[in-house]
């Protein structure tokens, strides 16, 4: 949730909890995968050098780098296909060396540069070829593949055709959820789409993320393409002469690269437009004029008189924002004894870590003059007016930029906002003092 209009007489503190990562071990834990100081060494050659990565539960996951840095080394000790040198890598708390060869591959699904399909096989055929081997009965077999073909929005006759007579990018599809069809946990993929064209890679691309998403699977993906890791994962592992130089979110790669090699694989362009789209209302915003809510309103109107601003924050002893006040509450028969907390109106927030262009998006839509900025402990931390952020040149984002994944909170954002009592909003209240 980034902004919302806080009711002040009902204060819910819980609206600044922070979603704190739980470290749980072992079946319903969050680690999945990892690796603990992993080299793999060849001749003289460290393929993999002490490698050290956690992935956990439902992550998507791609390890990228230059040719030979140790991606696949790197994965394919996953399955036990390439034994490490020396380390240990468990899988939901186990030692993979305590677990059986066939039941670990047996366990993960694993993908290498796009096999085709079987021309010889039905497309059903083709999508059970894992789950017959392991023996699944008929009937489960039918119901994953009719899932699986739903999911891709792909005809449910396409099942008994041959893959000749699909087209290239419904083969592509059909591939896709053939990597799914077995039911596995964990899905290795090596570089699936080397040598597809841009167009399909792309839609290859949301297709996979989108059932790893709802069907909530552990992905571990190889590429050299940074677009790629970009687009798909949940954390990147940039790998160079067998090290991970830098393990974060495609965030953290864009903004902050470790080092040189970083930079360099990320690109001039790349980093560019992230630190356009990475930049927070924290950049921005300005020291607020704000006022202990135990203070009086006649010192309240002094305030106002100094700064010449008419609009005040108010805080409580820890700083949090409680609300606002303006020249309009301050006018109406108050004692000029009486505290501020008794005026006090109701105030429009985001967090210090919203996108500008997300605070644009609510600036603009919610017609609000200005946003309060509060850290996560609800602490008032500045404001951002209109005026700062046009003049940060992001005219262009105004028209048709719209936050992702943001559309509940925004729907959550108008109610409250329609609810507010006599909502008028700042730029109402602004135009109202400005005639009297
Ligand atoms: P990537 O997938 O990042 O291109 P690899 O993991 O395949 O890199 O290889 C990492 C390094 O290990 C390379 O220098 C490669 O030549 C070497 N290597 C990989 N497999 C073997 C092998 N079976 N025998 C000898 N050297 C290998
Ligand atoms: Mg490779």
């Amino acid at each position: 949730m980034k902004c919302y209009t806080t009711p002040l007489e009902n204060y819910d503190s819980s609206l600044f909890t922070y979603t704190k990562i739980k470290l749980l071990n072992k079946s319903g834990g969050i680690i999945m995968i990892e690796f603990k100081n992993i080299t793999k060494v060849y001749g003289n050659h460290k393929a993999v050098d002490n490698l050290n990565l956690t992935i956990n539960d439902g992550e998507f996951v791609c390890f990228i780098g230059t040719s030979g840095s140790g991606k696949t080394t790197s994965m394919r000790m996953i399955n036990k296909m390439v034994r490490p040198s020396s380390g240990t890598i468990t899988i939901d708390g186990q030692d993979i060396n305590r677990i059986d060869d066939i039941e670990l591959r047996r366990s993960i699904g694993y993908v290498i540069q796009q096999v085709g399909l079987m021309p010889h096989m039905t497309i059903y055929e083709n999508i059970v070829m894992v789950p017959k081997l392991l023996k699944w009965d008929e009937e489960r077999m039918n119901k994953v593949a009719h899932d699986l073909m739903g999911r891709a929005d792909l005809s449910l006759d396409l099942l008994d055709k041959y893959p000749s007579e699909l087209s290239g990018g419904m083969q592509q599809r059909v591939g896709v959820i053939r990597a799914l069809a077995a039911d596995q946990n964990i899905i290795l993929m090596d570089e699936p789409f080397g040598a597809l064209d841009p167009i399909t890679r792309d839609a290859l691309q949301r297709l996979i993320k989108r059932l790893q998403k709802e069907m909530n699977k552990t992905f571990v993906f190889v590429t050299h393409d940074m677009d790629e890791a970009i687009n798909m994962a949940d954390k990147i592992v940039v790998m160079h002469e067998g090290k991970a130089v830098q393990v974060g979110s495609p965030k953290d790669i864009l903004m902050n690269p470790a080092n040189e090699f970083v930079r360099d694989l990320v690109g001039e362009e790349r980093l560019n437009q992230a630190s356009f789209d990475y930049q927070t209302v924290e950049n921005i915003m300005r020291a607020p004029v704000k006022i202990n809510e135990n203070n009086t309103i006649g010192q309240a109107a002094k305030l106002m008189a100094k700064t010449k601003v008419d609009d005040i924050l108010v805080v409580d002893d820890e700083g949090v924002l409680t609300g606002r006040i303006d020249m309009r509450a301050l006018s109406k028969r108050h004692s000029r004894n009486d505290t501020v907390s008794s005026i006090v109106k109701k105030v429009t927030y985001i967090y210090n870590d919203t996108a500008i262009r997300d605070a644009i998006f609510y600036i603009q839509d919610l017609s609000h003059r200005n946003l309060s900025v509060v850290d996560h402990n609800g602490r008032l931390a500045g404001i951002i007016t209109r005026g700062d952020i046009v003049s940060n040149m992001y005219e262009a984002f105004w028209t048709d930029y719209e936050p992702e994944n943001e559309e509940d909170d925004f729907t959550l954002i108008l109610d409250q906002y329609e609810k507010v009592s006599g909502a008028v909003s700042q730029s109402e209240i602004k135009n109202e003092s400005d005639e009297s």
